[in-house]
C-alpha cells in the first residue's frame, strides 16, 4: 500500500472518494436491511462488495493503459498468494460458504488439509517472517495456481494489483522489498473495505482482524461463529492477526 493520505489529495479527488463511500454505504446497508443479521449475510455482503469494487475500479484499467503502465496480474499467476492476508470475520464466512457451495467435497477436504499444514508452519508468525516461508494460501489450486474462491475472495486479494510481475517474483523470492501498485486502486480498495467494516460495526458486529489461513480453519471448526458474530460476539480468537509487541508490553 502506498502512504498517500486522503487529506493530501486535491479537493476533486477527495470529493470523488467521498462519492465512492456514499455509493458503497447505501448499497451495503441495503444488503444488511434486506438480509437481516442472520447467517448468510456475510456471503450476500461479499457478493455486493466485490461488485462495488469491480465497478469503481473499472475506469482504473484503461487509464493505466493510456498512461503506459499496464496491470501485470493475470488468472493463474498467484505469486502474491504467499503474502500474509488479513481478513475480517465476514470475509472468512463468505469464503467458507462459497467453497462449500461450489467445490466438490474432496476439494474442500483438500483445502482443509492444506490449511492445517500451512497453519502448522506459519501460525502467529510476524507477516514478513511468514512470507519468507512461502506458505501458499490453501485456497489456491496447487496445479493451476488459480484461486478456488475467486468470486468470494477477501477484499485485500481483490484490491491487490501489481504493475510489475518481476518485482512480485523478487518479493516472492525474498530479494525484493516492494511491488509498484496503482495508487487509485489502493485508495478505492481502502474506501470499500472500510465502508464494509463500518456497515457491519453499525449493525453490531465487532471489528476484528484475522489471518486468513487460521481464520478458515477456525471457521470450519466453529459452524455457529457467524451467527454469534452478527449478535455482537468476538469470534475465531485463535486466528487473530499478528500484533507487534510494544515496548511497554
Ligand atoms: S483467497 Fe484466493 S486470491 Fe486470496 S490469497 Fe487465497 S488463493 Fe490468493
Amino acid at each position: 500500500m502506498t502512504g498517500t493520505k486522503t487529506a493530501d489529495l486535491p479537493e476533486e479527488a477527495q470529493q470523488f472518494l467521498l462519492g465512492v463511500y456514499e455509493r458503497a454505504k447505501a448499497r451495503l446497508e441495503t444488503v444488511i436491511q434486506r438480509h437481516g443479521l442472520r447467517p448468510g449475510l456475510s456471503a450476500a455482503m461479499a457478493q455486493e462488495r466485490i461488485a462495488i469494487l469491480d465497478h469503481e475500479m473499472a475506469p482504473v484499467f484503461p487509464a493505466l493503459e493510456q498512461a503506459g503502465t499496464r496491470v501485470a496480474c493475470a488468472k493463474g499467476c498467484g505469486v502474491c498468494c504467499t503474502l500474509t492476508i488479513d481478513v475480517t470475520p465476514d470475509e472468512t464466512f463468505a469464503l467458507v460458504d462459497y467453497l462449500e457451495r461450489t467445490q466438490p467435497a474432496e476439494t474442500v477436504a483438500a483445502i482443509k488439509a492444506r490449511a492445517a499444514a500451512a497453519d502448522a508452519r506459519g501460525h502467529g508468525l510476524e507477516p514478513l517472517a511468514r512470507h519468507r516461508l512461502r506458505i501458499a494460501c490453501p485456497v489456491q489450486d496447487p496445479q493451476t495456481m488459480a484461486c478456488l474462491g475467486h468470486a468470494a475472495r477477501p477484499t485485500p486479494c481483490q484490491g491487490y494489483l501489481s504493475l510489475d510481475l518481476g518485482r512480485c517474483e523478487a518479493v516472492h523470492d525474498g530479494v525484493g522489498r516492494d511491488v509498484p501498485q496503482p495508487t487509485a486502486a489502493n485508495m478505492l480498495t481502502n474506501v470499500v473495505s472500510h465502508t464494509r467494516s463500518y456497515a457491519f460495526e453499525d449493525a453490531g458486529a465487532p471489528r476484528q482482524s484475522l489471518e486468513l489461513t487460521a481464520a478458515l480453519l477456525a471457521a470450519w471448526a466453529d459452524p455457529d461463529a457467524e451467527r454469534r458474530w452478527l449478535a455482537g460476539e468476538a469470534v475465531l480468537p485463535t486466528a487473530a492477526s499478528y500484533q507487534a509487541e510494544t515496548e511497554e508490553s
